[in-house]
């Protein structure tokens, strides 16, 4: 039987709860134990797949196709396991379940109320975590604050939880802030008791504390914590603010945090294997160069909407001990009169379009990616920028000038991105985009071959349209190769141009496969082209 280490915070959002579970995570694993990760939204959505990244950042897909919560890309960089269905689990998705089973008439006339059914689903969920996995230590994120009305049952359910599976098989870890009050000069422990209060009136004694503040605590701060919230001060576990999340682990290390939790589930504690980590640590800590690249989207004012772009691209970065320096470029104002290409593309030695929906913007991608072929400026592609690159090649190089998706244009004359007859009975928005792994063939001799070194891949998708292969030929004709196909359903899954010294886009999304570690092939050679374009430059 798996033991369960539970996340909750109190006090505010946005604490960095998401790191402080996957640090504990990855420094369990690093002792030897197989980890798995869930994460509770409270919100009623059945997924993220339907927000705007401005309510919710970016939407993060498992291999198994889930569209979940971005905190489960930390989890996956940080870990290194590919997680899946039962690891995002929302009210939405409690909720509807139940209601299904409801209506089937599985609960044989009963009232159906939150307490015990709303509770018992949400329990399942963190067993059938358990079992799916086979791990040994499930460790779950509750979102939100502890306090509100939306997490109440599922604070609930983990109360019940641990009744029924005792303290030494759950450890429940509270992470609160400790603010430093200028003028007077000092920490304040007060929110802290009063988020521990709070937990507590929801019967959870929390075991661990996590505090972030952006000093050290000092002793007498740390014992007024262990008094108030009835938790042994060595259990006191310091989050000072730092400048790489990636340091975030090893000041855990430094406190024992995993020892305290192997030694309340009675497991054997043995030597960490941190080394690679550590390594890592020093790589970022000790940049040398710095590239910039252009990435060109809609949502450039929230970072956060292209997270897993982002920290594929400065993984690639360490590889080449090389500091990313993203020019994050709104394609919106790309489109405008004043608005010089030239200017705003400058100084980017690499252009990125990811992944988008909707046609605000377009055409400012359009000429962005023009711009990268033209001007030989390297260029990777993501789902959306892939398609932008058809598009842009079948207007200007293939001179079908109205060429479009009919995401953007439903009546345009040359349709070269379009949907399948699958998807056009498609009504209800919701989970219905081609989701998660496709296998991918790629054809030898090719750019992306030499990426990837292998004929058959599998990458991540997200999306509802697809490269039209009435046009396979015409474009074919021009110069652009279709390197990646998918063999079932003789789908594109990457082009390139070999008359470019980097030009290469995928249907898919190869930054939910890349790791601090272990980066992505794709980014990879991007990021090598790009500062080989740099150093070109000064020749
Ligand atoms: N909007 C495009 C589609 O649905 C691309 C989606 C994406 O980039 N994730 O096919």
């Amino acid at each position: 039987m798996a033991k369960f280490v539970f996340v909750t915070g109190g006090v505010c959002s946005g604490l960095g709860k998401g790191i402080t579970a996957s640090s504990i995570a990855l420094l369990l694993k690093a002792k030897g134990y197989k980890v798995f990760m869930q994460k509770f939204d409270p919100y009623m959505n059945v997924d993220p797949g339907t927000m705007s990244p401005i309510q919710h950042g970016e939407v993060f897909v498992t291999a198994d196709g889930c569209e979940t919560d971005l905190d489960l890309g930390h989890y996956e960089r940080f870990i290194d396991e590919e997680l899946n269905y039962t690891s995002n689990i929302t009210n939405g998705k409690i909720y509807s379940s139940v209601i299904e089973k409801e209506r089937r008439g599985d609960f044989l006339g009963a009232t159906i109320q939150i307490v015990p059914h709303i509770s018992n689903e949400i329990k399942n969920k963190i067993y059938e975590a358990a079992t799916t996995s086979g791990a040994d230590i499930v460790i779950t994120e509750i979102g939100g604050t502890v306090g509100d009305i939306e997490s109440s049952v599922m604070m609930e359910a983990l109360r019940q939880f641990r009744q029924e599976q005792g303290r030494e098989n759950t450890v429940f870890v509270h992470t609160t802030l400790v603010p430093y009050l200028f003028g007077s000069n000092e920490l304040k422990t007060k929110p802290t008791q009063n988020s521990i209060i709070e937990l507590r009136r929801l019967g959870i004694q929390p075991d661990i504390v996590v505090t972030r503040a952006p000093i050290d605590l000092g002793e007498s701060v740390r014992k007024k914590i262990a008094l108030f919230g009835s938790v042994p001060v060595e259990n006191i576990i310091e989050a000072k603010d730092v400048n790489n999340i990636y340091q975030i682990p090893m000041n855990f290390h430094k406190q024992n945090i995993e020892e305290i939790i192997l030694k309340q589930f009675g497991l054997k504690i043995t030597k960490s294997n941190l080394a690679y980590w550590e390594e890592l640590l020093q790589t970022v800590e000790n940049l040398k160069g710095e590239v910039e690249i252009a990435l060109v989207g809609k949502y450039v004012e929230l970072e956060d909407a292209y997270l897993s772009v982002k920290e594929a691209l400065k993984a690639a970065g360490y590889k080449y001990h090389t500091k990313i320096k993203i020019n994050w470029v709104d394609s919106e104002a790309l489109e405008k009169k004043n608005v010089k290409l030239e200017e705003v593309l400058k100084d980017a030695k690499g252009i990125l379009v990811p992944g988008g929906f909707g046609s605000r913007g377009i055409e400012g991608k359009i000429l962005a990616c023009q711009y990268a072929r033209e001007k030989k400026i390297p260029y990777l592609g993501i789902c959306l920028g892939m398609q932008i690159a058809v598009i842009e090649f079948a207007r200007h190089v293939c001179k079908l000038e109205d060429a479009n998706s009919t995401e953007f244009d439903p009546v345009c004359k040359n349709p070269v991105i379009d949907l399948m007859a699958d998807q056009k009975a498609v009504t209800n928005k919701g989970g219905t985009l081609r989701l998660g792994n496709y296998e991918c063939h790629i054809e030898k001799g090719t750019l992306a071959y030499k990426d990837y070194g292998k004929d058959m891949i599998l990458e991540r998708h997200r999306h509802r349209y697809e490269f039209n292969n009435k046009y396979r030929e015409v474009l074919e004709k021009h110069g652009m190769v279709f390197s990646g196909i998918n063999p079932d359903l003789n789908l594109v899954e990457i082009i390139e141009l070999p008359n470019h010294p980097h030009f290469i886009a995928g249907q898919f999304h190869p930054e939910f496969k890349s790791r601090p570690t272990k980066v992505h092939p794709l980014f990879d050679s991007f990021v090598k082209a790009s500062i080989t374009y740099q150093e070109n430059l000064k020749k």
